[in-house]
């Protein structure tokens, strides 16, 4: 509640320019430490080994257009896993509706972030092939895989920590497929679309 503005970096202490308000980790542009929210507040995760080395036509600050939306590459998160790894790439779109790309192995998906309350679901007892109970509702277990945060840079609009583990969650209910990525601080649900590398056109 009304931490979402960041006056000066924790670990340098030089001032912090504004932030739009649904940051909630960012690169200190000046000591490069990596800052997220905690219940503390603006919290240093230290300096990180960034490890981003993968080619991708993505790329931070490159800005284009997608289905008629003006948008700029503005952080990207890489999230490792016991098969591999995939990057969620935040796009900020120029009429404030902002996205999550996902590249995993040259697919892409696109994903809308749907408003639900889902911190008391109990994610860790979750089973594939069980049901999950979220708002009253019912959800088929799909998928679930134990992942970390490997790498970061930009700014994200989740307090993600280096190192920290994600639980991801694929589930099925009333006709809709939903993504559900919890952290020990933040659980965001969406619904993801298949895109095209093509239908990104950059600038
Ligand atoms: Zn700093």
């Amino acid at each position: 509640m009304g931490f979402s503005s960041l006056q000066s970096c924790p670990s340098c202490g030089v001032a912090i320019g504004d932030l739009s308000a649904h940051v909630r980790s960012t690169e200190c542009p000046h000591c490069a430490n990596w800052l997220y929210l905690s219940n503390n507040g603006w919290t240093s995760g230290g300096l990180f080994e960034h490890a981003l080395d993968a080619p991708s036509m993505l790329r931070l600050g490159r800005s284009g257009v997608f289905m008629d939306r003006r948008f700029t590459v503005a952080g990207r998160l890489r999230v490792t896993y016991s098969s591999g790894f995939w990057d969620e790439w935040w796009l900020e779109f120029d009429d404030g509706v902002h996205h999550w790309l996902e590249e995993d192995d040259g697919r892409y998906r696109l994903h809308k972030k749907i408003e639900m309350d889902a911190t008391d679901a109990s994610f860790a007892n979750a089973k594939v092939g069980s049901t999950l109970q979220i708002n009253n509702q019912r959800w088929f277990v799909t998928e679930k895989i134990n992942s970390e945060v490997a790498g970061t840079e930009g700014s994200l609009p989740v307090a993600a920590m280096p190192g920290e583990q994600v639980l991801c969650i694929d589930v099925i209910g009333g006709g809709k497929k939903l993504s559900i990525e919890a952290t020990g601080r933040d659980v965001s649900v969406s619904q993801s679309l298949v895109v095209s590398g093509a239908d990104l056109l950059w600038d």
